[in-house]
């Protein structure tokens, strides 16, 4: 499969899971995913609210010159009458006087004594927002399958909520394998690597909203591999890196044909992270991500994060490629659609490749703040020409 048609595939594969929910207070749900509408509870905004600080009028009533009858203040209410002719001084925030139909900005009016000379024209409407044009009372204002984000947050605490229905976080299982990997508090001997993939991959998973649970290592065994499969198939997803390339001890597949899997796709057209294996056993989806760190976050990024964001009930998952200008001319060999670290400017209009040993190489990673994206159809890239870039 090409990049495209595995993305596609794992969307399809996995609908947004709308099951068992959790009360949640506001402030802690931020990151998690809405399992219920919400509705405005009053009309927004509750009353014609000024955008401006200065004088409510009548349209009709200017250009000229007017009386100043009185003064509205952002949390009161004019009590007075709207004179034809008139203008009350009206501050951001304030209720628009009846009658009025306009607000002047104090920056266009010239004040004298009690009275304002207004030298344009205004139209019905300026500068105030009508009530209920943001919402309307009991008009859906968040829908749920939407992640709260601060916007939402804003949203929630306008409308009084300080609890909020979230659909359950899905528990991710990451089983790292090798007979070559130790625990990261360990000492390894030269030959040995310490465990880095369950730790990235676990700070991957939470940031897409999932609870990760790192399994201990499992060892290039049928046995082995396989019970920590199976213990792995108690969460609602298991992710296993490593194990799923063409080598003699990489057992991974096997085991999960054996326990029943239905493979979406076992090869992808990218690099890193070629041998790339999706499907599910039962209801429970897996993804076997290349050992490789590079390979390990890069999958992860492309295709597992959107995997999770559906579990925890989310209805879209994003991954958006921007555009920048290569600071330096860039060629790779066309088929695969590559994903390289590199260097994104500040303001995101240039990018560069940073150079890297291949991917095992984590530090290459951690110095970059971004993956440069060759497409796999195009082969040489100009200084200057725009590339596709995917953020960290
Ligand atoms: P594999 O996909 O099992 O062939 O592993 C590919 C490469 O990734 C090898 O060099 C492994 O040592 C390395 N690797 C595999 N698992 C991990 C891990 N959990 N942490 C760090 N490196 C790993
Ligand atoms: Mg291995």
């Amino acid at each position: 499969m090409t990049f495209d048609e595995a993305r596609q595939c794992v969307l399809r594969e996995v609908p947004p899971r709308r099951g068992e929910r959790d009360t949640a207070p506001v402030l802690s749900a931020a990151g998690r995913i809405l399992a219920e509408d919400i509705f405005a509870d009053r009309d927004y905004p509750p009353f014609n609210r000024s955008a401006r600080d200065g004088f409510a009028v009548r349209a009709a009533d200017v250009p000229g010159e007017l009386p100043v009858t009185g003064e509205v203040r952002a949390g009161q209410v004019f009590t007075g009458q709207m004179s034809a002719k008139g203008a009350v001084e009206i501050m951001t925030g304030a209720p628009l006087p009846d009658g009025a139909d306009a607000v002047v900005m104090v920056e266009h009016v010239e004040r004298r004594d009690n009275r304002v000379a207004i030298a344009r024209s205004i139209k019905s409407g300026d500068n105030f927002t009508p009530k209920g044009t943001e919402a309307k009372t009991g008009e859906i204002v968040l829908r749920a399958g939407h992640r709260i984000g601060f916007t939402e947050t804003a949203v929630l605490a306008m409308v009084g909520r300080d609890q909020v229905q979230v659909f359950r976080q899905p528990r991710v299982a990451i089983i790292p394998t090798g007979d070559e990997i130790v625990e990261a508090g360990e000492t390894p001997l030269p030959h040995q690597i310490r465990n880095s993939n369950a730790w990235s991959l676990a700070a991957q998973v939470r940031r897409a909203g999932g609870v990760p649970q790192i399994l201990p290592i499992a060892r290039d065994s049928y046995e082995s591999t396989f019970a920590s499969v199976k213990k792995g198939l108690e969460s609602d997803l298991v992710l296993l890196s490593g194990g799923v390339s063409a080598g003699k001890y990489d057992i991974v597949e096997q085991v999960l044909a054996d326990l029943g899997a239905k493979f979406f796709f076992t090869r992808v057209k990218i690099q890193p992270g070629q041998p790339l294996v999706f499907g599910v056993i039962g209801e429970k989806f897996f993804f076997g991500l290349p050992g490789n760190p590079a390979s390990t976050m890069v999958t992860f990024e492309l295709f597992a994060r959107a995997a999770i964001e559906r579990l925890a009930g989310s209805d879209h998952s994003m991954l958006p490629l921007l555009r920048a200008r290569l600071t330096r001319d860039f060629r790779h060999k066309p088929g695969l659609t590559r994903f390289l670290p590199a260097r994104l400017s500040e303001d995101g209009s240039t990018v560069e490749p940073t150079g890297w040993q291949g991917s095992g190489d984590i530090p290459s990673l951690a110095r970059a703040n971004a993956f440069l994206v060759a497409e796999a159809d195009r082969e040489s890239w100009q200084v200057g020409d725009d590339i596709r870039v995917l953020l960290k």
